[in-house]
């Protein structure tokens, strides 16, 4: 299946490899006129149901370079580290704990590089082409860059490996600007980047990919009622945008497993093709960052009770975390359907919720003549006003239909004599496949009951 909506993927406009031209470079994506529409349809809608309808949530868009003191402070430079093993014979490089747990089955976050080499030692632990490994050593995620002109020291700075921290670095800002009562969160969306030692499978786990984060600032004794929401309300959104809720379950974060920030941890797995993986996660990060930003900073992070002055105190934080290019994976996973049609026939179809979907209408007029292309540019112009529209006068209608059932567009209207005559047109619906005549006029109120 997952070769199946690669070459959809490449072929339809939606994920092309990256630098393809140049012999591509690996593990990179970009994002073709479809992909980049439904990026833009999932962080639009995660914007509109997290920050900009919640009377507690505000909005934050950072810099990606940031102070290398904030990483130190964060404990990134520290601790975001993955063990690393390499093949003595190809020198393919692999994740220590990855293997370890594929062999024994066992969970071995948390272990020391010793630990981890006694575990490949005990267990006669060799590479996945059975050759002998080196012995682990520590590798960090965070990808390093100099900056400087060369005639003072240079200094090292970072790729961000995620947005969160530029939330809490800005903590004092939003709170003073925007007078906001405990409690009340900050989303950002943006790009984040980790020299992953396996990057793979499609856009799951790539160097580079957009987060859409909220830390959530709470009174502490508050935050299990706070997890437990946030936790509904992620999963009610991938419902809400087509992420099949049966593929979808929540994995509780052993004590071990947590990251080193982290209480309580919830990852919410799916069912991708090549195994159940995280598609989001949900930390409670207690006091760590804001507390630690305090230390280094030497600035006050604290809240100020406004209903009793004397009380300063520093809240504690849900984090919602999301990652765009995952979300939509299992967006296209959970859309993938191939059907046999009633004459035997085969048909691909993309099931997406009509709203997410890159097109929500394909206008197509059935001859290049007869009035029908002026009749159909009419409607589009008036369409385009409310609605994703295509024109595609192309091909046979058949071909258009399929081309359109593979990018998932939910309404194809076709426009025929009728149009011309009487003033209909024909609506087709992507997953019945069952057509309807609609008076032009009733056109816009149609689509917008259906389109939501
Ligand atoms: P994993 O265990 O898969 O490495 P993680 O626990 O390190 O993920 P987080 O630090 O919780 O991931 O990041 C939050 C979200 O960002 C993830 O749930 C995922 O959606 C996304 N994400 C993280 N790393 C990547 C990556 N390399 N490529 C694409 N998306 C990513």
């Amino acid at each position: 299946m997952m070769e199946d909506i690669v070459s959809l993927c490449k072929r339809r406009g939606f994920i092309f490899p990256g630098s393809e031209i140049y012999g591509g470079l690996a593990n990179s994506w970009d994002y073709g006129p479809l992909g980049a529409q439904m990026k833009m349809n999932i962080k639009n809608d995660w914007w509109k149901t997290f920050v900009a309808s919640r009377a507690d949530m505000v909005g934050l868009d950072s810099a990606i370079l940031m102070n290398p003191k904030v990483w130190e402070a964060s404990g990134h430079v520290e601790t975001f580290n993955d063990p690393l093993v390499e093949d003595k014979v190809t020198h393919k490089r692999y994740r220590a704990d990855s293997l370890i747990q594929d062999a024994i089955g066992q969970n071995v976050d948390g272990k020391s590089l010793e630990e981890l080499a006694n575990l490949i030692a005990q267990h006669n632990i060799k590479s996945p082409d059975g050759n002998e490994l080196t012995p682990p050593v520590q590798y960090s995620g965070m990808f390093k860059m100099k900056l400087g002109s060369g005639n003072e020291e240079d200094k090292i700075i970072y790729l961000r490996p995620e947005t969160a921290q530029a939330i809490f670095v800005n903590f004092k800002n939003v709170t003073e600007s925007m007078r906001k009562k405990l409690p009340f969160g900050i989303g950002q969306i943006g790009k984040a980047f980790r020299n992953e030692i396996t990057p793979g499978n499609f856009i799951f786990r790539t160097l580079e990919f957009e987060q859409m984060e909220i830390e959530y600032f709470v009174e502490q004794d508050q935050w299990e009622t706070h997890f437990t929401h946030w936790l509904e309300q992620m999963e009610a959104w991938a419902n809400s945008i087509g992420v099949d809720a049966n593929k979808l379950h929540r994995l509780e974060v052993s004590k071990d497993g947590l990251a080193h920030y982290s209480k309580r941890t919830v990852d919410l797995e799916f069912d991708f093709p090549f195994g159940t993986k995280e598609l989001w996660g949900l930390a409670y990060r207690t006091d760590f960052d804001l507390n630690n930003h305090q230390e280094y900073s030497k600035q006050k992070m604290t809240y100020t009770d406004p209903d009793d002055n004397a009380r300063k105190i520093i809240p504690h934080v849900i984090e919602p975390s999301m990652g765009v290019d995952r979300t939509l994976l299992a967006m296209l996973v959970s859309a993938f359907h191939q059907e046999t049609l009633d004459d035997g026939d085969t048909r691909i179809v993309m099931k997406f919720k009509p709203n997410m979907a890159p097109f929500h209408v394909a206008i197509l007029p059935l001859m290049k003549k007869s009035g029908m292309p002026e009749k159909a540019e009419e409607i589009l112009s008036d369409l385009q006003k409310s609605f994703r529209c295509e024109y595609d006068d192309s091909g046979s209608i058949g071909k258009r239909y399929r081309r359109h059932d593979e990018i998932g567009t939910p309404f194809c209207i076709t426009i025929d004599f009728d149009t011309v005559e009487k003033g209909t047109v024909t609506i087709r619906d992507r997953d019945t496949m069952k057509q309807e005549s609609v008076d032009i006029n009733n056109l816009q109120d149609y689509l917008t009951q259906k389109i939501t």
